[in-house]
């Protein structure tokens, strides 16, 4: 019996992990065309930024320790489903009983004049190359207010550089954080000296030579020594969409996680999956989402059958501002406990807490991810009094 996972991220190193926690004794062969050794990504946007360096998923000897085949540096080029084999960039071919796809997300290029003359912030290469550039900056020109955008706009200025950001949306960081959330950090960003642009969007960039300057939709210019696209990522796909596999925004797959393949399971950023929190199809870029979904995927291939249901959580670190989010937020009743700034905004959707965002409150939000899709368990009024013990209610509930 032989597991193939494509992608040795977040998602794929935590599959093979938890396949031989799980006591799984076949073949795992752990694939990814990147030859870096496995790294965490949320750390290129901010600690690897300031100098430091540690940013290994696993330690040195995991993967020989574990029993674990890793291949860097070679991609996955083709997937032969009637053979159930991978063909690899060297031509070789590796034969599966199960695949994982855990291929990630790239970013999205910036469609307009002059667009290469944007730097993205995704790999460890990437991130190593705009280290260097800000070493030297005095001025950074940030495209899109979405989490890597403000993360690295709080990072350049934490390091004294003049940063513009130019956001097309009304608010920073609006397809993920509550309007009362994304106002906390607006203002932050603001607070910190940011020239946060809203409603602004990029329609050229051209070359000075020692930097570019960014021309806007409303007629302005702004000058930078370096210019960075953060206008989002786009699923890793086309391997699914080449084998034939059903895909829409992401891969779909259903409650186990599988592929219109049954052999085949897709997890992480290039997935699509209907979340029971929301009843509708989601796609998220999150590595507690890619690594849950690992888990869960090594247990269907060791035999387990229950359904995906994990509450998704996300963190973001801007300034002194630790934010932590349980669940997907959606328009509802808005509480806050606490102040926004050490605290937490809860959203209801009737008797159902769909969302907690919590700023430098670790405690409450490690509760809230057991109280999010709750009903009639924590109610709006509940959720604002101190006397309450979220702690102790979420015992309760789980
Ligand atoms: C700069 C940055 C900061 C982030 N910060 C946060 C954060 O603070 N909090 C948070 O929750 N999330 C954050 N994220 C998102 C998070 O990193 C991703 O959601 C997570 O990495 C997804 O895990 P994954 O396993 O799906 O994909 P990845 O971890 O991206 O791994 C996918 C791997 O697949 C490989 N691959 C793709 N195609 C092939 C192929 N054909 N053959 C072989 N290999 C292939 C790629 O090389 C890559 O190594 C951040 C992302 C970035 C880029």
């Amino acid at each position: 019996m032989a597991v193939v996972i494509v992608g040795a991220g977040h998602g794929g190193v935590e599959t093979a992990g938890a396949l031989r926690r799980l006591g799984y004794d076949g073949t795992i062969t752990v694939v990814d065309g990147d030859d870096a050794v496995p790294y965490e990504r949320p750390p290129l946007s901010k600690r690897f930024l300031g100098g430091e360096e540690h940013l290994s998923l696993r330690g040195p000897s995991f993967f020989s320790d574990e029993n674990i085949d890793l291949r860097l540096g070679t991609a996955v080029a083709a997937i032969d489903r009637q053979r159930r084999v991978v063909r690899l960039s060297d031509d070789a071919e590796l034969a599966y009983e199960h695949l994982v796809l855990a291929t990630g997300s790239r970013p999205r290029r910036l469609p307009v004049s002059g667009g290469e003359h944007a730097v993205s912030l995704h790999s460890l290469a990437d991130a190593t190359a705009l280290r260097a550039r800000l070493a030297s900056a005095r001025s950074l020109a940030i495209i899109g207010a979405g989490f890597i955008g403000m993360e690295l706009a709080a990072h350049a200025r934490t390091h004294e550089l003049a940063v513009t950001v130019l956001e097309l949306s009304d608010r920073p960081m609006d397809r993920v954080l509550s309007p009362t959330v994304s106002g906390y950090f607006e203002q932050l960003h603001r607070e910190h000296g940011v020239d946060l642009r809203t409603s602004t969007g990029a329609s050229e960039i051209l070359d000075t030579g020692s930097g570019a300057t960014v021309r806007t939709d409303v007629g302005d210019e702004v000058a930078a020594d370096v210019v960075v696209a953060a206008v989002g990522a786009v699923p890793q796909i086309s391997l699914a969409t080449e084998a034939g596999l059903e895909v829409a925004a992401g891969v779909l797959v259903d409650e186990q996680l599988r592929t219109s393949d049954q052999q085949i399971y897709a997890i992480g950023d290039c997935a699509q999956y209907v979340h029971p929190l929301t009843g509708g199809q989601v796609r998220l870029e999150a590595v507690a989402n890619a690594t849950d979904q690992g888990t869960h995927v090594a247990g269907s291939i060791c035999g387990a059958s229950a359904p995906y249901s994990a509450v998704p959580w996300f963190y973001t670190d801007q300034y002194d501002a630790r934010l932590r989010i349980a669940g997907i937020w959606r328009p509802g009743e808005q509480v806050v406990r606490g102040s926004l700034g050490s605290g937490t905004v809860f959203t209801f959707d009737g008797d159902t807490l769909v969302c907690a965002e919590s700023i430098n409150a670790p405690r409450e939000h490690m509760a809230c991810r057991k109280l999010v899709g709750t009903s009639e368990v924590l109610s709006a009024t509940m959720a604002t009094d101190p006397n309450v013990d979220l702690r102790e209610l979420a015992k309760a509930a789980s």
